[in-house]
């Protein structure tokens, strides 16, 4: 028997679900770049990015993935030799770090635990020891997709106002944006970046850099830089093409206006954060039941720390992999990968998977996913507590307390029904 065949899930964190509109709205024909409705199409999607990033400054828009707008945050602000912090939680932050050395910036790292937040004493430490203000910028990540860790980035605002430094603030939202709460003025970040195939819900290929007048300045003075990479134009064009710095990314843009609709017109940014917190309590509601009596298979243990858009998650032995390999061949549900937390090729690298719950997301395609997991655990004898699935469709349901849920009604049988004997399971809900 197989269980796979009807519309497969994919639930990696990113690029996420697509919405159908979305991709209804990219079937069309080629629209002309030289005038016609595409000009003011792309003006009202620099204004509702905005929108998604809280930010009155300003907003553009490259033809690049999330890799890209390291490059470019760093082309506008800093040159070869200047000094940058930056602070690691994981797999990305790392990799903003190795795009700061190659361009020959001097690179200071703070790393912190693959499982922990920025080091926020240590932060002070290094930037309180800067008297000349060497330091020209911090490289932050707001949610390392990797462990799933969700750092306090206006914590570390506080630290440098406190402090009078003048380092600018720059931020990796690119799993965040759209997703978990953001504030890029009311925080204090210079520059924040994001691409268009997590929270934006729209395929991978564009990418956006947000920055305020700080940033504006800094920009100024280095003078020349790659007009690729080159925020100006695209803040400010003088013509169309220099939106873009040539041919539009016209189908692009037609699903990134759709997509905007739906989180911004629609929805409501604010909206869509809570709905992504609730299925982010549902997910880890049913970890924390499958894991209870014994060690959390979560990477991130502290509530506040764990990002609404992505869990990191590991099991014991090989099972991890197990797990993803049955719910995508069996069951039609394919998980992400363990990132960062194993070299590849480990035995341990097997024991990591995430669980992408960020965009297009709604109850039915997390509480699926999890029911999915449930199975996978039950047909593979992964040691586990039954009822993570009823857990979580609790926590949906707004109803928060599980004992409350179990006494009032028969959730609780339910529960039990998927691992003990099924025959017994039956009569007890009959
Ligand atoms: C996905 C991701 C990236 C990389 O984006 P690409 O589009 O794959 O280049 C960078 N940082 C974070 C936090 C991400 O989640």
């Amino acid at each position: 028997m197989n269980l796979a065949n009807g519309r497969h899930y994919l639930a990696i964190p990113g690029p996420s679900v697509t919405p159908d509109r979305v991709l209804r709205a990219m079937h069309k024909p080629a629209p002309n770049i030289y005038g016609g409705p595409l000009l003011d199409t792309v003006a009202s999607i620099v204004e509702d990015l905005k929108a998604v990033a809280r930010t009155r400054h300003s907003a553009t828009i490259y033809i690049s993935n999330g890799h890209g707008m390291w490059e470019a945050a760093l082309a506008n602000t800093v040159r070869a030799g200047d000094k940058v912090l930056s602070l690691v939680t994981g797999h990305f932050g790392e990799g903003w770090s190795k795009v700061a050395q190659a361009v020959g910036l001097q690179v200071e790292v703070l790393n912190s635990d693959l499982s922990s937040t920025f080091d926020l004493a240590k932060i002070a430490e290094v930037l309180s020891a800067d008297k000349s203000h060497e330091i020209k910028a911090l490289l932050t990540t707001h949610v390392d997709t990797s462990s799933s860790v969700k750092n306090d980035l206006y914590a570390v605002r506080k630290i440098l106002d406190d402090l009078g430094h003048p380092a600018l603030l720059m931020a990796d939202c690119i799993a965040s944006m759209g997703c978990d709460r953001f504030e890029m003025d009311d925080w204090g970040i210079d520059v924040a970046l994001a691409s268009s195939q997590k929270g934006l819900m729209v395929p991978p290929g564009l990418a956006f850099l947000f920055f305020n007048e700080k940033a504006a300045e800094a920009r100024a003075k280095l003078g020349t830089i790659s007009p690729y990479w080159d925020w100006v134009p695209r803040a400010t064009p003088q013509a169309f093409y220099q939106y873009f710095d040539g041919t539009a990314p016209t189908h692009h843009l037609f699903g990134l206006r759709e997509a905007l609709d739906m989180l911004v017109l629609e929805e409501g940014v604010e909206n869509a954060w809570a709905r992504h917190e609730t299925l982010a309590r549902a997910v880890w509601a049913a970890f924390d039941a499958w894991s209870q009596g014994g060690e959390s298979w979560m990477m991130i243990d502290d509530l506040k720390k764990r990002s609404h858009a992505v869990t990191a998650a590991r099991l014991d032995g090989p099972n991890g992999t197990a797990l993803r390999d049955y719910l995508t061949e069996q069951l039609g549900v394919t998980l992400g990968i363990g990132l960062g937390m194993a070299p590849s090729g480990t035995p341990e690298w097997h024991s990591y998977f995430r669980v992408g719950h960020m965009g297009h997301v709604n109850a039915h395609m997390v509480l699926g996913t999890l029911g999915a997991i449930e199975t996978g655990l039950c047909a593979l004898n992964i040691e586990h507590t039954a009822g993570g699935l009823s857990a979580a469709a609790a926590v949906c349901a707004g109803v928060q307390d599980r004992a409350a849920f179990s006494a009032s009604g028969s959730a609780a049988s339910n529960a039990e029904s998927c691992c003990s004997d099924p025959a017994e399971a039956r009569m007890q809900r009959s």
